[in-house]
């Protein structure tokens, strides 16, 4: 059930149309590639951008996305009990961004792309026995 999930689907990058194709042609940490985003979905055929530089907008995504990384890192030092300082605060923030990042950039595009294209429970149900990734 989990799997047909909005949220899956983002965290996960996949297709948000079906749900399963792969999103991005490669890990979002394999550098040479990063956050390259795949022309169509390996399953359902989707065109994943629909005008160029479609995903310029993710980068205000990326933002909100950001902020939300940086203020989980706080919550986590402060149960932890190590939020005493705010140069160690500041420290593990900027740590957390930069180890994070290109996971960033990708659940960015995906968030993006998930605002424009909708879940196709039918198209998901004719691709689901389709072995491509
Ligand atoms: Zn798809």
């Amino acid at each position: 059930m989990f799997k047909k999930s909005i949220i899956y689907s983002i965290l996960f990058l996949k297709c948000p149309q079906c749900r399963q194709g792969n999103f991005l042609e490669a890990n979002p940490y394999q550098i040479s590639k990063m956050n390259k985003v795949k022309e169509r979905c390996p399953k359902c055929e989707l065109k994943y951008s629909i005008e160029p530089s479609f995903y310029t907008g993710a980068m205000y995504v990326s933002y909100g996305v950001g902020i939300a990384f940086a203020v989980a890192t706080y919550v986590i030092l402060l149960f932890l009990g190590v939020a005493d300082n705010p140069l160690t605060i500041f420290i593990a923030i900027v740590a957390v961004l930069a180890l994070t990042f290109p996971y960033i950039g990708a659940v960015s595009k995906a968030i993006w792309a998930h605002l424009f294209f909708k879940y196709n429970p039918m198209i998901a149900k004719q691709v689901k026995n389709d072995t491509r990734a």
